[in-house]
């Protein structure tokens, strides 16, 4: 599965709708301090269904949203989406067949987040497993955070172990088994 496009709107900083194109291969986010580097990649753990303030740099979930800045009115929602090319069939069923696939989150102040994959409304869970066997997913090692270099330096063994079994790819069916222990 190959990220194409990820589009904010509403979300953090990123008051009118923006685009970002990903090329294949490695991309670095570039630009002063302060313009929403982190945001974007915060924007990409969120539509793959990261929830916790750790991971969101946050207090509470509505804090995604645009608060308000430079004579802005704070926003009612924040929605992010995410294109992601399936030309190869890797998506894990019952996606496999669809050669592109579009997965959006959108959050609406007080109200909780809605999920969708091509315009079907989803469980975040199906989010997350949608991502949890291609070793991407919102805590993938391939999405690098600031600091997560000498994190990962300093990590505790188990902690690191963890880090290892996600790059390996195995990290996806320790989540299936939970799911299948907690049916
Ligand atoms: P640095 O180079 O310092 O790491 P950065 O490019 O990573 O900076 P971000 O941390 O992505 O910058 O963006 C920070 C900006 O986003 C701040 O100006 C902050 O006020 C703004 N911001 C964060 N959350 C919101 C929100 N909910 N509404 C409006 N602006 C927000
Ligand atoms: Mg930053």
């Amino acid at each position: 599965m190959q990220f194409q496009r990820l589009r904010l709107v509403g979300f953090k900083s990123f008051v009118d709708a923006a685009e970002v194109h990903i090329e294949s291969g490695l991309t670095g986010i570039v630009g002063p301090n302060g313009c929403g580097k982190s945001n974007v990649l915060e924007s990409l753990r969120w539509v793959m269904g990261a929830n916790s303030a750790k991971a969101m740099r946050g207090q509470g979930m509505d804090d995604v949203i645009f608060a308000g800045a430079s004579g802005r009115p704070p926003r009612s929602h924040a929605e992010v989406q995410l294109t992601i090319d399936n030309a190869q069939r890797r998506a894990p069923q019952p996606f496999t067949d669809s050669p592109v696939l579009e997965v959006s989150r959108r959050i609406d102040r007080g109200q909780g987040s809605t999920y969708r994959i091509n315009g079907k409304e989803v469980r975040a869970r199906d989010v997350q497993l949608l991502f949890a066997d291609a070793s991407t997913g919102a805590n993938s090692p391939a999405l690098v955070r600031q600091g997560q270099i000498s994190e990962l330096i300093a990590a505790k063994p188990q902690n690191r172990r963890r880090i290892l079994e996600e790059a390996g790819g195995v990290a996806g069916l320790h989540t299936r088994r939970h799911e299948a222990e907690l049916r």
